[in-house]
């Protein structure tokens, strides 16, 4: 068995080349396409989970996914027709503003704008399925997040008196309860505008 109990979440932004050549880079759909169908032959897919990522295409401000559910539908059947190939969920993805996106978004002037209408699509109703809410990330050096996206922008899990939480700090008082707060900051806002972003998908 391939997997050892291993899921696979894998980023497709679009179902379409153009779109993912655009993106990603000239020859990335191509190798997508195969990678996939290999996966599919091992099982992926099928008995074995095999998940897709979408986002919103990169721009000046880019805009917040489409629905999750018709978009889903879109990928399987043009995906199963012309590829015969399968995989479980879709999962629709806002462009958070951390790491290389916020660096492009930096460039091109418009990491304020994005983030002001990321925050004027704050949604309330996406805060219980949050990420961070039951979820924690662990670096390689045992280091703790709320969320790999605080990961990347080296936002650590802290204790109540501001110390930086690691998994052995967690072992050793056998709880992983130790931080009572969820580091945030503006990026946040793309987990919560629309309907919502977190590991799982759209979230309302
Ligand atoms: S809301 Fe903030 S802390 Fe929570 S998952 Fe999103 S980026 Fe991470």
């Amino acid at each position: 068995m391939p997997s050892g109990g291993v899921g696979i979440v894998a980023s497709l932004p679009c179902y379409l080349e153009d779109n993912v050549d655009r993106q990603r880079g000239h020859g990335v759909y191509d190798a997508s396409i195969r990678a996939l169908q290999r996966l599919n032959a091992l099982g992926y897919g099928d008995t074995l989970p095999l998940d897709l990522v979408y986002n919103p295409p990169l721009g000046p401000c880019p805009p917040l996914p489409p629905p999750q559910a018709p978009l889903a539908e879109a990928y399987k059947s043009f995906l199963a027709e012309t590829f015969g190939i399968r995989f479980h969920r879709l999962l629709a993805l806002a462009n958070l503003p951390v790491g290389r996106t916020r660096h492009y978004l930096e460039r091109q002037g418009s990491d304020r704008r994005y983030l002001q209408y990321l925050a004027a699509h704050f949604n309330p109703a996406t805060v219980p399925g949050l990420m961070c809410g039951d979820h924690l990330s662990v670096d390689y050096r045992g280091q703790l997040y709320d969320c790999d996206f605080n990961q990347m922008e080296d936002l650590p899990l802290r204790s109540p008196l501001g110390q930086p939480l690691t998994l052995a700090d967690c072992l050793a008082a056998h709880s992983l309860d130790l931080a009572t707060t969820v580091q945030t900051a503006a990026h946040c806002f793309g987990c919560t505008a629309g309907s919502g972003s977190s590991c799982g998908g759209a979230l309302t």
